[in-house]
């Protein structure tokens, strides 16, 4: 177990009145050693908190006073102290096998961590879930988690995932359910494999078996073009059509049954099919919003002004103070839109191609610049994919002059996926927040 390690220090906060320095190592928070993050919240609710520090090898203590509840004002560098825990499965349709070599190193994390999915909305299979785990998410409330279902039949699951502990795993998820722990769930379909007859199959399954989750989320798998596996392929149109099909005809089914539509169709699904998205009021809040579900019909709704923007909100640290989060929910830009003093000048937005054809007919009057993924290839079409080398490429044929909105959902940290940075590109962009009203409001600047 290393030491969390403080990494910024908020200069009003009770932590900085204290003397907490960045750099300090967290021995303790009031005589114990948290494990993770959520831990390490929880110590420090109290209204005073004693903090054994290392501070270049010397012992410090700092007492700490402040409201009960407050946070500390401290960022911790990463949100598990121990070991974050690995997953044991091998997905055909896993994308980090489909990853090139030579990318950040965090990006190759097939993590399977219950704690990443309460504090990031990561998704988890839990095939490595114990007793003991149970036991902490149900006493300490570590509500909502987001688990990967793909079929409730236990043999297409554990050949989904290549692993024989898939077919029991979701025991786990009733067990969950019954201590009333919110649980959105994830059914990644493979053509071929957990579509048609199965995924109508799973449908049924979650309706008998787990009526209590409080969403599905319906989405395709990515192919990329380092793909290894001859059985993974994207959709033709007619099998998107059908998994729309599937969806639309269930969601009555769970409507009658339990009030709600509870499965949802991903966006790509629409665009595949060419269809029209659902109307908003179907998403029933957008619940899966980051799962690419609801996506272009919130981002319309904010666009016009209807919604101030609904933006990721998955995890504990939508609310409180801690660790940032890394791999693909990290934070994205610093600050929100810079925006360069070139007002007049003709705007256009950078987009893959898919958010290209959800924003034209959005926006008729802006010139939309469509960024084709030729890093991953494949069917990788959507904007939180798009890396710097293709943005470049695209922008240095450009005209010079304009003013590019880029939106923020392709940044990790500042980088792009492949390490770039927006100050790699051969022209000026301003990044802005992937959310209609910020968009609305960097089109008016
Ligand atoms: S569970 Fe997730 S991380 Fe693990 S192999 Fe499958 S897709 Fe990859």
């Amino acid at each position: 177990m290393s030491l969390p390690r403080v990494v910024a220090v908020d200069p009003a906060s009770p932590a900085a009145r204290a003397g907490l320095q960045p750099g300090d190592e967290i021995v303790a928070v009031n005589g114990q050693s948290p494990r993770d993050v959520i831990e390490y919240r929880f110590l420090t609710d109290e209204p005073e908190v004693e903090l054994d520090v290392s501070r270049g090898g010397l012992d410090v203590t700092l007492t700490i006073e402040k409201d009960a509840g407050a946070p500390l004002g401290a960022e911790i560098e990463s949100a598990l102290f121990d070991r974050v825990r690995t997953c044991d499965n091998h997905c055909e349709f896993c994308f980090i096998y489909q990853l090139p070599k030579g990318m950040r190193r965090s990006l190759y994390l097939k993590d399977d961590d219950y704690r990443l999915s309460f504090l990031y909305g990561n998704f988890t299979t839990l095939t490595r879930f114990t007793e003991a785990d149970l036991e902490r998410v149900v006493t300490e409330h570590l509500s909502p988690l987001y688990v990967s279902i793909h079929s409730t039949d236990p043999a297409v699951r554990a050949d989904m995932l290549r692993n024989r502990r898939g077919a029991t795993s979701l025991r786990w998820l009733r067990l969950l359910l019954d201590h009333g722990i919110e649980v959105h769930g994830q059914v990644v379909v493979c053509p071929g494999i957990n579509d048609g007859g199965v995924l109508h199959d799973t449908m049924a399954g979650v309706l008998d078996v787990y009526p209590e989750l409080a969403s599905v989320a319906v989405v395709p798998l990515g192919v990329s073009r380092y793909s290894n596996e001859p059985s993974m392929r994207p959709h033709t149109q007619a099998e998107a059509a059908a998994v729309l099909d599937c969806v639309e005809e269930w969601q009555p089914a769970f409507l009658t049954a339990l009030g709600r539509r509870l499965v949802f169709a991903a966006d790509e699904y629409y665009l595949l099919a060419e269809r029209p998205f659902p109307a908003p009021e179907a998403y029933e809040g957008f619940p899966m919003h980051e799962d690419g579900i609801g996506m272009a019909r919130a981002f319309e709704l904010a666009l016009h002004g209807d919604a101030d923007g609904i933006r990721p909100q998955s995890g504990f640290f939508a609310a409180v103070d801690g660790a940032p989060a890394e791999g693909y929910r990290a934070t994205r830009a610093a600050g929100t839109v810079t925006l360069l003093p070139r007002a007049g000048a003709p705007v256009a937005v950078l987009t893959g191609e898919y958010g290209a054809r959800v924003l034209r007919p959005l926006l008729p009057d802006v010139r939309i610049v469509v960024v084709r993924n030729e890093f991953f290839g494949g069917n990788i079409g959507v904007t939180g994919l798009m890396v710097g080398a293709d943005v470049a490429r695209t922008l240095a044929d450009q005209p010079t002059g304009h003013r590019y909105l880029l939106p923020d959902v392709c940044l990790s940290q500042g980088r792009f996926l492949d390490g770039m940075t927006v100050d790699d590109l051969p022209q000026a962009v301003e990044v802005v927040p992937t959310d209609g009203a910020s968009l609305r409001r960097a089109l008016a600047a």
